[in-house]
């Protein structure tokens, strides 16, 4: 028997590695069409845009050598883009140039994609429920019976983790103590380049928490594509908006903070339901060891990518020891 991690994000992926690394075998359960999660990228006419992480942060040893092994493989660069906030209209570029970041090149979703090389990735497989099987657990997805695994992983967002982790008192009340907050994210396109002086802020005031132009990160196209992001109170009270209305609305917005004030032609919007983590658990995982049952992923210990990462690989060092 081996183990089945339900959700092909970062955390899940990284899982995966270490646990292949040591010849154990792993089986990825993904909802969706492909694996990567909120580091996933959004096809339009126009190209992909970003419209989870990007750019990102590596402030950990661990993650930092990910990163670099990205870097050698040209799959990551540095992003250079000028940062900064909108406060009230007013543009102010960030001291002393903020932390180092970086973008995968061309677009997020490489990154999943790399993860998963040599990975059994059953995608379009939305699992409802882990049971009891003898000495195993079963998955059912929606299409029925995924087989019996000594081990299961729960990889996904972790409000959505509740009805897969029944089985363990520890992880359930683990879930219950986490925080996730909604983030409506639009593509907003202009057909040619934008003189702008800035390349990604945090705005304050308004439906925009942040905004980032696309071409500030290597290898994407040279036209005028922007990515915006709305609050989490606007995104929270604007759930059922459709994404048409939500696209013309951070439209709106975000020609009004630019200095040019660009005109969109092209937009469109996803909303992230389970976007970003308000309140994190606070530990590397969660693992109900006597069930064969744990959690990973971003909701264990942060918001960020790197957190993601960290969470999955700490729980297969953890798997290999038990
Ligand atoms: C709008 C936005 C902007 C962000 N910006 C940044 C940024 O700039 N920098 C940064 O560091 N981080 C950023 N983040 C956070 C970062 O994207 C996440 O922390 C990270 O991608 C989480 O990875 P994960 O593997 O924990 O979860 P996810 O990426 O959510 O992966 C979980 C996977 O599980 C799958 N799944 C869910 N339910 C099931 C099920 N029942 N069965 C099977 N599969 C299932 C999902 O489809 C998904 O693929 C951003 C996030 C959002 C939403």
């Amino acid at each position: 028997m081996s183990t089945a991690i339900i959700g092909a994000g970062i955390a899940g992926l990284q899982c995966a590695a270490v646990l292949a690394a040591a010849d154990r075998s792993v089986v990825l359960f993904e909802a969706s069409s492909g694996p990567g999660g909120r580091c996933g990228s959004h096809s339009t006419p126009f190209g992909a845009f970003d419209l989870g992480t990007q750019p990102f942060r590596a402030t950990s040893p661990a993650f930092q050598g990910q990163v670099q092994r990205w870097r050698n493989r040209s799959a990551v660069g540095r992003y250079h883009g000028r940062v900064g906030t909108i406060d009230a209209g007013v543009w102010r570029p960030q001291a002393d140039g903020g932390p180092d970041l970086y973008s995968a090149l061309p677009r997020s979703s490489l990154l999943g994609r790399l993860l998963a090389q040599g990975h059994e990735l059953r995608t379009q497989r939305r699992i409802v429920a882990v049971e009891r099987a003898g000495n195993g657990l079963r998955l059912r997805s929606e299409g029925g019976d995924e087989g019996v695994f000594e081990r299961v992983v729960v990889a996904v967002p972790t409000p959505q983790a509740g009805a897969l982790v029944g089985l363990s008192p520890a992880l359930t009340r683990a879930v219950g103590r986490v925080v996730f907050e909604p983030v409506w994210a639009a593509w907003l396109r202009t057909p040619g380049p934008v003189v702008a002086t800035l390349d990604a802020a945090e705005v304050r005031g308004g439906p925009l928490g942040f905004v980032r132009r696309r071409s500030a990160a290597p290898d994407r196209p040279s036209d005028g594509g922007w990515v915006a992001q709305a609050t989490p109170e606007w995104s929270a009270q604007h759930l059922d908006a459709g994404e048409a209305t939500v696209a013309e609305a951070l439209g709106r917005a975000l020609t009004a903070v630019l200095p040019d004030r660009p005109a969109f032609t092209d937009r469109g919007a996803h909303l992230w339901r389970h976007g970003r983590v308000r309140q994190a658990i606070g530990s590397k995982f969660v693992a109900d060891d006597a069930l064969g049952l744990s959690l990973c992923g971003d909701g264990c210990l942060g918001a960020r990518l790197e957190h993601a990462w960290l969470s999955g690989r700490a729980l297969g060092h953890h798997l290999l020891e038990g």
